[in-house]
């Protein structure tokens, strides 16, 4: 039974980045009325869909900070939860590299550091101990730190799968809405987006990413300004694969975790980021210097990865603050929740930032009662883990469309008929890794684009001209 049109929504969420998605999956479960709103056609589509796409132990976050709780909580959370829904997660453990005896000094400070953070299982070893079991390293290695819990994660699917589950569990999803003004009214506040759609609702979560600090600004509130940190990557053939067993990361410096070399649990590697602020919150395109940045420390870290072909190159943009740590607040007189300058750990503590905003919303004074567990629906995605067996395996999703990642028919209908649905070339790709493979849809995008139309009941000119 549709609710009528002019009845508030308890809570609306602001961003369906994978911040927002794991709010409102939470959200669901509890008796309210709830909306996930975002200016992009699809969830997951801003800073979410371009990581590193680390499960961070949390191992360097500063002790004490909230970042640091929510990092350890959210792997927690998001550990348990991605095998039961399908996201993919690699086991691989992680390796911190030092390359010379002052980054070799600074690891058992490190090690303790990690202690203090409630993370016990890293060990220094000396070089030999590194090359035993990374043989690929360059020549230099002065020591290093294993990190056995550092795990890789589908970061495509995490967004996807809350979101599922949210509007599996009655959340109403409102793509396509930029929103520029809120205005109190009485009890509620009136949402308007560029469109000049309006909305209204009991509580705000502000979940908006990059944009965190504008729509704060919307409330006359002040407090943080977000500054882009632009991480620029490289992701390198799958044949790359065979050359690390783990992620390496470099030593920390207090600006930037720094340029590693993971794999991906799509298979590949990847080289990255760059850490460079920037102004321009849309600025997500690569740079001849920031890849020349990468190549070069990629020659020394894997020197035989820069051999091997590359795939793609991306960027996607830190909500970096003038603040060390995540701007988490609440007002009470407004209602309102702000989830601001989730900078680099967000996919890690999204889960944990999602208990946060419940109890947040909770301390506004909305009345939070959890539904009956039974009553709560849970929802698959496809597992896209290489590792993993994929649709084509099992034989009962019609025949290979995209021939590089090897992805269906039947897994591109579902795509663009599941809720929600992909709308866009690139909402498809991160369903399915289809477009994302060696050609980059070069030789499987018109076929690509014929199903999508068919099946999405969309002429197929919607779709090409689509990124
Ligand atoms: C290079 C790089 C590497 C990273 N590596 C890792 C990693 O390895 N592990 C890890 O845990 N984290 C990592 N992160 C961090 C992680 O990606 C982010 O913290 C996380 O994606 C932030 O999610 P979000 O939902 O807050 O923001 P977003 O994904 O940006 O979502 C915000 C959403 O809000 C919407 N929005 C904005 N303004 C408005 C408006 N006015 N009206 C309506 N909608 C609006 C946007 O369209 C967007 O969809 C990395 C980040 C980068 C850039």
């Amino acid at each position: 039974m549709p609710e009528p049109d002019d009845l508030p929504y308890d809570v609306v969420v602001i961003g369906a980045g994978v911040v927002g998605c794991a709010v409102a999956r939470l959200l669901s479960h509890q008796h309210l009325r709830v909306a996930l709103l975002d200016a992009a056609p699809d969830v997951g589509s801003g800073t979410s869909k371009a990581n590193t796409a680390i499960l961070h132990t949390g191992f360097d976050a500063t002790p004490g900070s909230l970042e640091s709780r929510l990092v350890s909580r959210g792997y927690e959370l998001l550990s348990d939860y991605a095998p039961t829904v399908g996201i993919a997660i690699e086991r691989t453990g992680a390796a911190l590299v030092a390359w010379d005896d002052e980054q070799a000094a600074a690891l058992p400070g490190l090690a303790a550091k990690a202690g203090a953070n409630g993370y016990h299982a890293a060990s220094v070893v000396d070089a030999a101990t590194v090359y035993e079991l990374e043989p690929h390293l360059g020549t230099g290695v002065a020591a290093g730190m294993l990190v056995p819990d550092e795990h890789i994660i589908d970061p495509w699917g995490t967004p996807l799968a809350f979101a599922r589950e949210a509007l599996a569990n009655g959340v109403s999803w409102l793509p396509n809405r930029h929103v520029t003004k809120l205005e109190r009214q009485f009890d509620t506040t009136v949402i308007e987006s560029s469109d000049g759609a309006t909305v209204r609702t009991r509580c705000v979560v502000n979940a908006a990413g990059l944009h965190s600090d504008e729509v704060h600004a919307l409330f006359g509130l002040a407090g943080f300004t977000i500054r882009p940190r632009r991480g620029e990557l490289i992701v390198f053939d799958k044949l790359a694969r065979p050359l690390l067993q783990r992620t390496l990361l470099p030593v920390p410096t207090g600006h930037t975790k720094g340029v590693l070399v993971a794999p991906t649990v799509f298979g590949n590697v990847m080289l990255g980021p760059t850490a460079d602020d920037i102004d321009d919150r849309t600025a997500t395109g690569s740079t001849r210097a920031g890849i020349d940045a990468l190549l070069a420390k990629g020659r020394r870290i894997l020197p035989a990865l820069i051999r091997e072909e590359v795939t793609a190159v991306y960027a996607g943009l830190r909500a970096a603050t003038e603040h060390s740590d995540y701007q988490i607040t609440h007002d009470r007189e407004f209602r309102y929740v702000c989830l601001g300058g989730i900078r680099s750990t967000g996919l890690t503590a999204s889960m944990a930032i999602a208990e946060e905003a419940l109890a947040l919303v909770a301390a506004c004074g909305l009345e939070v009662i959890p539904k009956a567990a039974g009553s709560i629906r849970s929802t698959q995605v496809t597992n896209l883990g290489e590792a993993f067996e994929r649709p084509y395996q099992v034989g009962a999703s019609g025949d290979i469309v995209c021939h590089c990642e090897r992805v269906t028919h039947d897994e591109i209908v579902a795509a663009c008929t599941e809720q929600p649905p992909a709308t866009t070339f690139d909402g498809i790709r991160r369903r399915t890794r289809a477009l994302a493979g060696r050609c980059q849809g070069f030789y499987c995008s018109a076929a690509v684009c014929s199903i999508a139309a068919e099946s999405s009941g969309r002429p197929m000119s919607d779709w090409m001209g689509a990124p």
